[in-house]
């Protein structure tokens, strides 16, 4: 008897539904399985034939042929193995195909029956929903990722047992349903890292809200424990939380990679700090399957590459596309393969080698190994840094002081504001922050009176900037006035942009 059933394959981020077909005949008993599968698919038959078994149903030896159509796209991971077994049960008359109409199914069995959680759910469900299933039964444990998604019926299993008799039982799989509307009018818990939390540096303070309500790529200079890494990582948390969209987006990433907490969907943005013995592969995505990278686990977030001088050269070369087009195109044998990875990167880096340049009383750096180890990042990637900001001593007043710092919900708020202007301003057009805009646009979106202009023009002589360093200094100051709720730039939003740009030469 022939049964078909619907599952799904992962292609890149993507899923595309794959039709499982089970022939059983008389015939020479064996089980046989084809379709462009790896390895860790065939091996499903060892998985499907134990689990059916110790479910306590029998199958009497028959000719038993698996196919997993269509034959182009590579099948991989072990979430077929419950649709084989749904599938080979059919076809041995345990229930009638007609119940396999309209369902997707997906999990991993354990040799006992067990339904185990796979990767990449979220995508599937989306999928199968699109492709006109009306229900989809997937493992327990990815029940909160299949329930966000409205509009199918998800059932969520821990035993093949339980499948079974869902089909040929009045015992029903119980429906997880999550309104994701409502989920998202909940106020949110957000995350426990606190700008309060950190004492002085009010110049690391001030560049990552300025950073945060552009969308500015920032590098942060200074001595090892100067905090470099505690404000970084308090970025996302000054940023907007994720809409639906763009949560749904970011975590059928994450989903792919199984990287997505227990809790769910992800509202707040993610931070990815990779360390720089990262391998390229590891930070843009690929291998054989290829999987999502750090660049893309950071897509809508931050990426933070801690002492960037530390990492390889050729790592750091390849952030250059995915800084220009907020994506990432990985070409392997089974295809290409396109993932997002647009976010936001914040860059640390010591003074010099020893980290203590240019205190002279405890570094020991000549001039020329200064220079070499600020020359480790290359000219293209400096370029798309706007922002530069220097990490003080913290004095022991700052420490002993009295009183509370500035929180991250009050600096949230004025990065907010920022933003909204932005969003009313670029509405129509293709920028979406004033870190988008390019050089022939900065005129219509940066209005400035003749006095700043005159100043401005005095300020690109005497520090003898370059163009680009000259149009990095008017995004940034378009943001510090956008965050004053200012429409035009004064003087003084320059003079604290120019604050941020370093020496030419210097960078
Ligand atoms: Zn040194």
């Amino acid at each position: 008897m022939f049964s078909k059933v619907k599952s799904a394959a992962i292609c890149g981020i993507e899923s595309r539904i794959i039709s499982v077909e089970v022939d059983v005949a008389n015939g020479l008993p064996q089980f046989s399985m084809v379709g462009f599968l790896n390895a860790q698919v065939r091996e499903a038959q060892d998985r499907v034939r134990t689990a059916i078994k110790n479910s306590g149903y029998h199958l009497t030896p028959k000719k038993v042929t698996v196919n997993l159509a269509p034959a182009d796209i590579r099948k991989s991971g072990p979430g077929f193995d419950l649709p084989i077994a749904v599938a080979v049960m059919a076809s041995y008359g345990f229930f009638s195909q007609d119940m396999l109409e309209d369902i997707f199914l997906a999990g991993e069995l354990g040799l006992d029956g067990s339904i185990r959680g796979i990767c990449g759910v979220l995508g599937m469900v989306m999928e199968a929903r699109r492709a006109g299933c009306k229900s989809c039964i997937i493992p327990e444990e990815n029940i909160r990722e299949g329930a966000v998604i409205q509009g199918i019926q998800v059932f969520g299993a821990s035993h093949l047992k339980e499948v079974v008799e869902h089909f040929i039982s009045c015992r029903k799989l119980h429906i997880a349903f999550i309104n994701i509307e409502e989920k998202f009018s909940e106020k949110p818990v957000r995350t426990a890292l606190d700008f309060a939390d950190i004492r002085g540096q009010h110049t690391l303070k001030r560049a990552a809200e300025i950073a945060a309500a552009g969308m500015h790529n920032l590098l942060i200079s200074g001595a090892p424990g100067s905090g470099k890494t505690m404000i970084a990582s308090r970025i996302p948390g000054i940023l907007p939380l994720m809409d639906i969209e763009e949560s749904l987006e970011v975590s059928q990433i994450h989903s792919v990679a199984g990287l997505l907490p227990p809790s769910g969907i992800l509202r707040e943005r993610p931070f990815r700090m990779p360390h720089h013995t990262v391998s390229p592969v590891a930070l843009t995505g690929g291998g054989t399957v290829p999987r999502p990278g750090e660049i893309s686990l950071a897509h809508r977030g931050v990426l933070y590459l801690d002492e960037i001088p530390e990492f390889q050269k050729e790592t750091l070369e390849i952030l250059r596309q995915p800084l220009e087009e907020g994506k990432i195109r990985i070409s392997r044998n089974s295809g290409q393969f396109v993932f997002p990875s647009d976010f936001m990167l914040v860059a640390s880096r010591n003074p010099c080698k020893c980290g203590y340049y240019p205190d002279r009383t405890r570094c020991h750096c000549n001039e020329y190994e200064v220079m070499r180890y600020l020359h480790k990042i290359s000219r293209p990637l400096l370029d798309r840094i706007d922002l530069h900001a220097e990490a003080g001593e913290v004095q022991y007043e700052e420490l002993a002081r009295e009183g509370s710092e500035e929180t991250t919900a009050e600096i949230r708020k004025r990065v907010l504001e920022a933003q909204r202007l932005q969003k009313r301003r670029y509405a129509g057009s293709t920028f979406r922050f004033n870190s988008d805009l390019t050089a022939a646009e900065l005129k219509d979106y940066c209005p400035m009176d003749d006095e700043v202009k005159l100043q401005l023009k005095r300020i690109y002589e005497q520090k003898r900037l370059t163009a680009r360093s000259y149009h990095k200094i008017m995004k940034v100051a378009r943001t510090i006035a956008d965050l004053e709720g200012c429409e035009e730039i004064r003087m003084r939003h320059v003079g604290e942009a120019v604050y941020y740009r370093p020496a030419e030469g210097l960078q």
